[in-house]
């Protein structure tokens, strides 16, 4: 396993849609291994492929709360089957938007029709924080970031912020 670099915000790439893939092989199962551990790293609780640049329909997740119990979710060509009318509201972040966060209202439960790491069809009626966590992700694929559901004054400032820090990291000091 090795980590990659996460896209951060702005970066057009992350508006782009991601390909279905075909095959569930060795080389793709490394490559789920590889985004697991940068998200572990980093540290978060999703990353989807296009945050480590790969325009894929690859997502993983683990909201498991104990570090030593490890439960992570590996989801390959996730579609939502049905979303539930009962919405609710989490605080989310985004590895691609270091140091923002923002409620946003979302469906409460959804299912999800998806490919497991063993190859696998699988399908799972998510609810409270993997429900969000999984829609979250899933907009990932579809070129959608969590700042699009804020008001236009919201997300300009966010985006400013963003590309004043990116700046900032971009100078060299010799
Ligand atoms: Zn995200």
């Amino acid at each position: 396993m090795s980590k990659r670099k996460i896209v951060i915000e702005p970066d057009p790439i992350l508006r782009k849609k991601s390909e279905t893939l075909e095959k569930v092989d060795d080389e793709l199962r490394s490559l789920l291994d590889d985004m697991l551990e940068t998200m572990y790293a980093a540290p978060g609780i999703g990353l989807a492929a296009v945050q480590i640049g790969i325009l894929k329909r690859l997502i993983v997740i683990d909201i498991s709360k104990e570090k030593e119990k490890k439960d992570p979710l590996f989801l390959i060509n996730p579609e939502i089957v049905s979303k539930s009318k009962k919405t609710s509201v989490h605080e989310e972040g985004c590895l691609s938007l270091p140091g923002h966060f923002a409620e946003i209202e979302r469906p409460a439960e959804c299912q999800i029709k998806y490919i497991g790491y063993d190859g696998k069809q699988k399908e799972i009626k998510a609810s409270g924080l993997l429900s969000t966590c999984i829609q979250h992700e899933i907009d990932h694929l579809n070129g959608i970031l969590f700042i699009d559901y804020l008001s236009k004054l919201k997300k300009d400032m966010i985006l400013k912020k963003l590309i004043k820090n990116k700046k900032e990291l971009n100078k060299i000091v010799l």
